[in-house]
């Protein structure tokens, strides 16, 4: 029997900083618990891993255009939820490696904002389950190293301070990140309550109005939530697997 954590007492800490591989993900995934979190004062971050330049199915765009149009969607919906700012790494779409590089990026970004939590996929997840929970579809690669990079990020990259020297002698000192939410996991510890914020989760998915998106977005999007919720009767939730660094 597994023991759900209560949402009012998870995440313990006050700035959070979620780290993504596409323009979109993070709102997919977990726009109504930043929603939330932004509303109660919480400073939220976000990273965005990729460019997101293979994003289309326009065979008359160019990935820059693609990679430009995406950044901004991301910014517009990154305002709509609250989120004080968005980094981008810049990483190509599609082809992204859990590198020491990668890592490095990420720690850079850590000891900058010292976030107490951070929010990022499951790199364990391969496959995962779709809206309907009838069948299993496989993960995106990059989000598998995304999920993987940032995990190795926090522990012990930007912890310890005989990590990444140059980043220590640019002035970026070691971080302790407390807490870590997954979210595309298939083991769930932590159901948040998103019944006041899953409209403001739909608006911000629809900044993203370059991309293919399930018709109709709003009901789609209520839909899933309201299966995550129903595992422990909630009308609209999204779900994370908690994960504590000490
Ligand atoms: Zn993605």
């Amino acid at each position: 029997m597994v023991e759900y954590l209560s949402d009012t007492e998870y995440p313990q800490g006050r700035r959070v900083l979620v780290v993504f591989a596409h323009p979109d993900d993070a709102e997919y995934a977990a726009a109504g618990a930043v929603a939330r979190w932004a509303a109660e004062g919480r400073d939220v971050f976000y990273l965005a891993v990729t460019d997101g330049s293979k994003g289309t199915a326009d065979r008359s765009t160019s990935p820059a255009a693609v990679a430009e149009r995406r950044a901004a969607e991301q910014r517009a919906a990154a305002r709509v939820l609250g989120v004080r700012d968005v980094f981008f790494l810049g990483f190509e779409d599609g082809v992204l490696q859990a590198t020491i590089e990668l890592r490095r990026e990420i720690v850079r970004v850590i000891r900058r904002v010292r976030p107490d939590v951070v929010c990022c996929p499951d790199p364990t997840a391969r496959l995962m389950l779709t809206l309907h929970r009838r069948h299993l579809r496989p993960n995106h690669p990059d989000h598998l190293a995304v999920g993987d990079a940032t995990l190795a990020a926090v522990y012990p990259s930007a912890r310890d301070h005989l990590f990444c020297p140059e980043l220590l002698a640019a002035g970026l000192q070691p971080h302790r990140v407390g807490e870590v939410l997954l979210w595309g996991t298939g083991e769930p510890t932590l159901f948040v309550d998103v019944g006041a914020t899953v409209e403001r989760k739909i608006a911000a998915l629809e900044c993203h109005a370059s991309q293919d998106r399930p018709e109709p977005l709003a009901e789609a999007i209520r839909e899933r939530a309201r299966r995550i919720g129903e595992v422990v009767g909630l009308p609209y939730a999204e779900a994370f697997r908690y994960v504590v660094t000490r």
